[in-house]
């Protein structure tokens, strides 16, 4: 034994006892398993685990078309091209009410309800006008609806957050398409009762469902009324406890404004339903109400016309938002708009001068 080596293993120190020790082990692992990536998977492949109803596939196809970059974009609309022939089968609905109404407690109950006593396949989207100031959407939140996001029937996805209403808004319509490819038969489509986005949310839906409380004031000052004359049914949340009275009396209210309104183009006179989200009462007759709906404008043919409307708007509006961009994004206006706008602001030139000016640097260039 070498004792000046381990001066411990002397018998005076029998309790001690050093072993050898042995190799050190390499720091990195020998054998990596292979690192999974996210595959690139071609628009075909794509359209194909969609068609399965992928859902992980479906959220990547989703975040490709969201993403600002153009190869990613030229997938994406790769990817809807190929899902067009097999969207269109769904009943979409706008669900719209100032924050607080109760949209995502009743979100979670009319898709809990939909999935377990109409045996449907349910996805959450949103267009939330505000999202792209705060950077994070909280319409279509997972955390907001409990129940939905426990669910493998239900596919929910927040807002997307870049971009002009008007890009938000047709991110949001060409993942209806998707999501229909991926089998879902219902869809809804949330957005807060403020601002241009229900005019959005209505130019993409076949119904479109209001939540409105007692006792906002509203029903007597007539506030809203361009939303009012969208809806295809107003349903006063909130109708429990000692509340309910309230809530009848409100969706009276409604019911009078409403017989002042003309009669929509769909033919149908818009209801007024009580209900609450939170308690789960009345969720049946709202969807009955929706079912209703759509047998009645299918069979006198607004169903279809109002789809071919949307496909129409969606085009011009994809036109203008791509002019806008390719506009706004050429060199030429990015070096020239700063001073230009400068120059409206001190009143050296006309607005109308300005705007003329660039156009003409941008056909020209
Ligand atoms: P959102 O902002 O429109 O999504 O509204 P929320 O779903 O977050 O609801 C706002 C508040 O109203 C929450 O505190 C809910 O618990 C409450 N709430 C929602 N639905 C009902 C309901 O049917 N009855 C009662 N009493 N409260 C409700």
């Amino acid at each position: 034994m070498n004792l000046t080596e381990h001066p411990e293993n002397s018998a005076q120190y029998a309790s001690l006892n050093v072993n050898r020790g042995i190799a050190q082990p390499p720091a990195v692992n020998p054998y990596p398993t292979e690192r999974k990536k996210r595959r690139d998977y071609t628009p075909a492949e794509y359209t194909e685990e969609i068609r399965k109803g992928n859902i992980t596939v479906l959220s990547q196809a989703v975040t490709l078309l969201e993403s600002q970059k153009p190869e990613h974009q030229a997938i994406a609309q790769e990817v809807i091209e190929k899902c067009l022939p097999f969207s269109g089968n769904s009943v979409r609905t706008g669900i719209t009410g100032v924050p607080g109404a109760g949209k995502s407690t009743s979100i979670d109950a009319f898709g809990t309800h939909l999935i377990h006593q109409r045996n449907r396949k349910l996805a959450v989207l949103a267009i939330d006008p505000s999202s792209e100031r705060s950077k994070g959407s909280i319409l279509g939140d997972k955390t907001r609806m409990e129940e939905l996001s426990r669910d493998a029937k239900a596919f929910i996805r927040p807002s997307p957050a870049a971009g002009s209403l008007g890009g938000v808004a047709r991110k949001t319509r060409e993942t209806i398409i998707l999501c229909e490819a991926a089998g879902f038969d219902t869809i809804f489509v949330e957005t807060v009762g403020v601002g241009q986005s229900e005019t959005a949310v209505h130019s993409m839906v076949d119904f479109f469902l209001l939540i409105q409380l007692a006792g906002t004031g509203d029903e007597l000052q007539g506030i809203k009324r361009g939303i009012m004359e969208m809806a295809d049914g107003i349903i006063v949340n909130k109708a429990d406890g000692n509340n309910i009275e309230k809530a009848q009396l409100a969706a009276a209210q409604y019911r009078n404004a409403l017989h002042l309104f003309p009669l929509p183009p769909s033919g149908w006179t818009p209801k007024v339903l009580t209900y609450s989200g939170y308690y789960q009462m009345g969720i049946s007759e709202i969807w009955d109400m929706v079912d209703e709906y759509i047998a009645f404008t299918r069979e006198n043919g607004y169903f279809e016309r109002r789809r071919n409307s949307q496909a129409k708007y969606w085009m011009y509006e994809s036109i203008n938002e791509q002019l806008k961009n390719h506009f706004y994004r050429s060199p030429v206006i990015e070096k020239k708009l700063p001073d230009k706008e400068a120059q409206v602001l001190r009143s050296e030139i006309s607005s109308f001068a300005a705007a003329k000016q660039l156009l003409d640097s941008y056909f020209n260039f």
